[in-house]
């Protein structure tokens, strides 16, 4: 019997993809995005692939000092700052920079009075009303910021973009303008651009970029493909058919006999389901490649498996490989099948998914 569900990390294509972001981005420093787990590409296994970038952003606390663990030097940005005085030294003590988007990190800051430990990111809310201080609090959140004494190692600005994946050309307008406005005549390096901000039309001219998506070949764009944008899938998630039926036309097949089949039919059963973080909400018809052909899913997703239709295809036997994405499948078509985005897919594969590198 051949091997199960897993998900092959192609280590050759993150590397080019970083290449081809690095050509992208001029002379911009690259910090690799690998928050969730290197979004689900496995955490220290991507970061350790990635030596060439600049450095490395994550979102929490935890995530950065598993990379530090794992022995990985380089500068760590948490995304999301931190929250307690106790967080604030395990940050000084791992030396990770700070993300700083609220007041009450300030005041963290204030009362450790260690700020030298530190690199600081100040973010500033443009648009996106997520994180970061609104234009008219920026000029005193970073008056506080300067009166650190000690001061701090580093202090950068950074700001996020709402819809540069959509090419809403507006909104993206006017966060840059804003952006503009409220750091004329400061002189700090800037970060804005996510993924969708590296390949878009924009040039923030800024000296960090932060692309996460586009490091894993897959494209921002609903318009533009990852391969017209040079970038290969490195997740490939792959299985095998565990057993072919044949289903007369008529029967029904999986949960809920959703499905029925119209003709006399073959039917592949893969090793695959949502427990692995395949969605339920890929419906029948959804892509599926069977011995690198392209098959339909024929009813509902369950925990442990899918099943396939297959008929008129020849050679599938069990063993057969079956791909739910990746090479020959791309995650993002997969994703619009399911009615969400290709970060959810990749994000959401399981813990019990081994990941391969290959
Ligand atoms: C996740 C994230 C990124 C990376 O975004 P992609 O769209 O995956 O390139 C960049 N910056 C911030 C603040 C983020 O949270």
């Amino acid at each position: 019997m051949s091997r199960l569900i897993r998900a092959v990390i192609d280590i050759q294509a993150l590397r080019h993809n970083l290449n081809v972001i690095r050509a992208r981005a001029g002379r911009a420093k690259v910090i690799a995005v690998v928050k969730a787990n290197a979004y689900g590409h496995g955490l220290v296994g991507a970061a350790l692939s990635l030596r060439g970038a600049d450095a490395y952003a994550v979102a929490r606390l935890e995530e950065g000092l598993a990379l530090r663990a794992a022995g990985l030097s380089k500068r760590i940005v948490l995304l999301e700052g931190v929250f307690t005085a106790a967080q604030l030294e395990d940050a000084a003590d791992e030396r990770l920079d700070l993300v700083v988007h609220d007041a009450c990190q300030i005041e963290l800051l204030e009362r450790a009075g260690n700020a030298d430990r530190f690199a600081l990111w100040l973010k500033l809310d443009t648009g996106m009303h997520r994180l970061g201080f609104a234009p008219r609090e920026f000029a005193a959140a970073l008056a506080r910021i300067r009166a650190l004494s000690p001061a701090p190692r580093e202090l950068r600005l950074m700001t996020h973009l709402a819809c540069a994946n959509e090419r809403n050309e507006r909104i993206t307008g006017e966060q840059l303008l804003r952006f503009r406005d409220a750091t004329r005549g400061l002189d700090y390096e800037t970060s804005i651009a996510n993924s969708a901000g590296v390949f878009g039309n924009f040039a923030p001219g800024c000296q960090w970029v932060r692309p996460g998506l586009a490091l894993y070949g897959a494209s921002p764009f609903e318009d533009v493909s990852a391969a017209q944008l040079g970038l290969k899938p490195v997740m490939t998630l792959t299985s095998s058919v565990i057993a072919v039926r044949r289903v007369p036309r008529g029967e029904c097949v999986g949960y809920g006999s959703d499905w029925t089949a119209a003709r006399d039919s073959q039917v592949a059963i893969v090793a695959a389901g949502y427990g692995d973080g395949v969605h339920r909400s890929l419906g029948a018809g959804s892509p599926v490649l069977v011995n690198g052909q392209r098959a339909a899913l024929a009813g509902r997703i369950s925990m442990d498996m899918l099943a396939v239709d297959v008929t008129g295809f020849t050679a599938v036997q069990v063993g057969s490989p079956a791909v739910l994405w990746g090479e020959g499948l791309p995650v993002e078509e997969v994703a619009r099948r399911a009615g969400t985005i290709a970060y959810e897919l990749l994000c959401s594969v399981s813990q019990r998914v081994p990941l391969e590198p290959r």
